[in-house]
């Protein structure tokens, strides 16, 4: 049969012209979205139901439709939380500090160490289902709460069990440059992780590395991401410039860098370097907002030079506890003043492009997945106005909707 639908009455559609530049929302009313067999084939005029070879007619009644949001950088496999560790840093205590005395990512490592595949895999697409419900339709999801071979492969391969069960695009990559386990120095774990490399390839695909003061070096990103175009990694990742400068980014970006992430305290010549290498400028404004931060990332530098911005939730128990990119959408545009519609292309555009994928998702066009959101609104620019509301009132993955779960997604 043939499997095509058309929605129709919509109020507000809202796509992304990625052939303007700088990528911009395209915003029209009264269309119909025709979609056949999971792809966007084709947006009408009016009702839409002139031509009525459809094999179901959706009436949206007026509602909004944007493009589903693609959460480009999270940590959503891991075992146990760390609300202890929020009153620590709430009653005085850094992120860096509590990371120096064994906590803060050590603890999520142990807690993710000892838990078996079945129930990571239960709570990690517990997390996803409600991330989906949210408004996500696509994900990166990182390793690097193992810092061994054997919970590594373990995390990458809940990943794929997931990418599997679920009918979302899932980009995976191993970050088993993470942080330092204990027992091991700085450069034994790290000519660990450089030695079994390859094992990863089958398993991710890509490398990131936390560059920070006292975790991993620019001299220890740049052994990585040679040693891992080598192995046959395309898709190369950094946490860079977050808690302190040390000149990550402007070396991940030289060496063709994927997306350089976090960048709070990135310079103008690291903005040029994104620039001359497409590099990708991920911003996750949920950890500035829950780690108290007051650096904020020179964004309108970024946005003048032409770096594509994507937005991401950094989802993870320690630094960014939130399943919800609207959040993620309404701090961006209030902490970095930019506009509704510069968020929402970072957000859906600009995300995809950090995951490769802006050719198959993220700007709602023609030819690609039909992964979208109806709105509980008749302006797409109430989810920047209103905050600490949800406003999706449906997602649909490839014209399906997706059943949306009632309870949090909390342990
Ligand atoms: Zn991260």
């Amino acid at each position: 049969m043939n499997d095509t639908i058309c929605f129709r009455n919509i109020g507000q559609l809202v796509q992304v012209d990625a052939t303007s530049q700088p990528p911009r929302l395209k915003i029209s009313d009264g269309r119909a979205l025709i979609v056949k067999n999971g792809r966007v084939e084709k947006v009408l005029k009016g009702s839409g139901l002139k031509s009525s070879n459809y094999s179901k007619v959706i009436d949206l009644k007026g509602k909004t439709v944007i493009p589903g949001l693609v959460d480009c950088h999270t940590h959503l496999i891991y075992a146990g939380e760390r609300k202890s560790e929020m009153e620590c840093r709430l009653s005085g205590s850094s992120y860096l500090d509590i990371l120096q005395s064994g906590g803060g990512i050590l603890n999520t490592v142990n807690a993710t160490r000892e838990a078996d595949e079945k129930s990571l895999l239960k709570t990690a697409k517990a997390r996803m289902r409600r991330m989906v419900a949210l408004g996500t339709t696509a994900f990166e999801i990182k390793s690097g709460y193992g810092l061994d071979l054997d919970t590594e492969k373990k995390i990458l391969s809940v990943g794929s069990r997931l990418k599997k069960e679920l009918s979302v695009p899932v980009t995976l990559t191993y970050l088993g440059a993470h942080a330092v386990p204990d027992g091991s120095t700085r450069s034994e774990y790290f000519d660990f992780i450089m030695e079994h490399l390859p094992q990863f390839r089958d398993l991710a695909d890509g490398v990131d590395i936390f560059c920070e003061e006292d975790v991993f070096s620019v001299k220890d990103l740049k052994r990585l991401f040679l040693h891992a175009k080598l192995v046959g990694f395309t898709q190369l990742r950094a946490h860079v410039e977050e808690l302190s400068y040390q000149g990550g980014c402007a070396e991940a970006a030289r060496l063709g860098a994927v997306s350089c992430d976090h960048l709070e305290y990135a310079n103008p010549r690291d903005i040029r370097a994104m620039k001359h290498g497409d590099t990708v400028a991920v911003l996750m404004p949920g950890v500035t907002f829950f780690l108290g931060g007051e650096k904020i990332p020179l964004v309108h530098s970024m946005l003048d030079a032409g770096v594509t911005l994507a937005l991401a939730t950094d989802c993870n128990p320690g630094s960014s506890p939130t399943y919800n990119m609207q959040t993620v959408l309404n701090l961006a545009c209030h902490l970095y003043r930019i506009t509704p519609e510069q968020a929402l292309v970072a957000a859906t555009y600009g995300s995809a492009k950090a995951l490769e994928g802006h050719k198959e998702y993220g700007s709602l066009q023609p030819g690609q997945r039909a992964d979208f959101l109806t709105l509980k609104t008749k302006d797409y620019r109430d989810l920047f106005y209103y905050f600490g509301e949800n406003f999706v009132d449906q997602t649909f993955i490839q014209g399906n909707p997706v059943r949306i779960p009632k309870n949090p997604a909390i342990e």
